[in-house]
């Protein structure tokens, strides 16, 4: 509470504010419109029990006001149908307003609620480079990529303060990492708050990111700064520093009008800020009954006094050779139409192989993935991954079993059941007219192919579909 009473003075309702601070927060859902529509999800869910309710500034966002069990154990979850996204966490990429056939950057990206949005607006054109520096952050963000079907994507580990510099992005998100107090109402450890150094030291950290995602877009694109946090200091104090030291060369926007929050503030402890900071926005957590959240939207207008030299990035190609063999493959063994992946390319990196429509990327340091991992490269050749089974080959016509949860259980206990097969190998299993996992038929035994967090997930799924059985 001690924390938070420095913001009385500027918070609009304080009561409203106060209770919504300490009270549960409904969980809300973003349809992947890359997979499905608003309505077949509400169909979907509602017809397991749940309720959900448009939010009025995105057809694509839902809160969900009666929940049966958690909507992360539905099979639409695990299919990619959704993300589980605050709403107030869905703003900053609405007023970045993507628009088809850009070339976006996400400089802080895990676990990508706002990437996977970007790519969803982005649809059949154009790319999303996702940078990330933290190793289990990214697998987290690697995870959310594959499971909802994202392909024009690249992946890059790196500290965002020294992204390289090559081509210019059409528009940048920059949603640093921040004290997190609007998230208090789902990690209540928020409450002890940082030390005013702690705090320093964010700002600093915060500055630099921001300066750095206003050099990496072109003139006139636009940079989205945002923070989940009340704080001023990490919030209209950086962006108001960060705007005077680049002398012109960087606008604050207006706000769209259909977007929800309030005026940021413009003066704060006695330290006067720029005017414009009224156009930067305040979402509290009774405005969307959500979290809090802070979001500005700058344009970079001409050259920036701070410089930054520009790298030679060779393009990295994708290998249009090896996706017509993975077609021709899986039209052999799936009986899927060989121009499925007419346009894909094939990525090679590290230990797995991603199918992109990307023909070429720039070959970012730190760069481990592009496009939709489809299979992991072993001693024994490619090995198809569940990611790569769900996004490519539902339409698969054989090869191609349907189980019941029954069999599922057994395979998972690790008893293999009966199938003979003209040709052993690898086979497709279905539950409810989705593919969901990959099999291996030997010696007429079918057993499943494990595959990390994303079997790990299917087993927890069947397991509490057993529990309501
Ligand atoms: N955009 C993400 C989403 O919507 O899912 C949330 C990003 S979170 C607020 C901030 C992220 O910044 C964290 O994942 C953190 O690991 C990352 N981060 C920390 N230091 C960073 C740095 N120097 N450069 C880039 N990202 C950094």
């Amino acid at each position: 509470m001690e924390l938070f009473s420095r913001y009385r003075a500027i918070v609009d309702d304080w009561d409203a504010f106060l209770e919504h601070l300490f009270k549960p927060q409904p969980k809300v859902l973003r349809v992947n419109r890359l997979k499905t529509w608003p309505e077949d999800v509400r169909r979907r869910l509602e017809g397991q029990g749940f309720r959900l309710e448009p939010y009025p500034f995105d057809p694509h966002i839902f809160r969900v006001v009666e929940e049966p069990f958690s909507p992360g154990l539905t099979l639409e979850h695990w299919l990619g149908f959704f993300y589980i996204q605050e709403a107030a966490a869905a703003i900053p990429v609405l007023a970045l307003e993507p628009e088809r056939g850009q070339h976006l950057l996400d400089l802080a990206a895990a676990p990508g609620g706002k990437t996977t949005q970007m790519a969803e607006i982005l649809g059949d054109d154009g790319w999303v480079v996702a940078n990330e520096p933290d190793g289990q952050r990214l697998q987290a963000l690697r995870e959310n990529l594959g499971r909802l079907g994202i392909a024009r994507v690249a992946v890059v580990k790196g500290d965002g303060r020294r992204f390289p510099f090559g081509l210019p992005f059409d528009g940048v998100l920059v949603d640093v990492p921040c004290s997190a107090e609007g998230n208090i109402r789902k990690d209540p450890s928020v409450k002890e708050g940082p030390s005013p150094k702690g705090r320093r030291r964010l700002a600093t950290l915060q500055r630099e990111l921001l300066k750095k995602g206003l050099s990496l877009v072109k003139e006139g694109g636009r940079v989205v700064y945002a923070t989940c946090t009340f704080a001023p200091e990490e919030n209209e104090g950086v962006v108001d520093q960060v705007v005077r030291e680049a002398r012109g060369a960087v606008a604050i926007e207006e706000w769209p009008e259909h977007l929800p929050g309030m005026p940021g503030i413009t003066s704060w402890q006695g330290e006067d800020f720029l005017p414009e900071l009224q156009h930067t926005r305040r979402i509290y957590p009774h405005h969307l009954d959500s979290g809090g959240m802070y979001v500005a939207r700058l344009q970079r207008l001409g050259p920036l006094p701070w410089h930054e030299p520009k790298q030679d990035l060779p393009l990295l190609e994708g290998d249009i050779q090896l996706a017509k063999e993975v077609a021709a493959e899986w039209a052999r063994a799936f009986g899927i139409d060989p121009s499925l992946l007419e346009g894909y390319v094939a990525y090679p990196l590290g230990k797995e192989v991603g199918l992109s429509p990307l023909e070429a990327v720039p070959r970012f340091p730190g760069l481990i993935s592009v496009g939709l991992p489809a299979f992991k490269r072993g001693e024994k050749g490619l090995r198809l991954l569940p990611q790569g089974a769900v996004h490519f080959l539902q339409g698969a016509s054989t090869r191609v079993f349907h189980l019941e949860l029954s069999d599922f259980l057994s395979l998972f206990e690790g008893r293999d059941l009966p199938l003979e097969l003209p040709e052993e190998g690898d086979v497709l299993l279905r539950y409810r007219g989705f593919v969901v996992a990959v099999g291996r038929v030997q010696r007429g035994r079918l057993h499943l192919l494990w595959e990390g967090k994303r079997t790990r997930d299917l087993l927890a799924l069947f397991e509490k579909e057993k529990g309501t059985a």
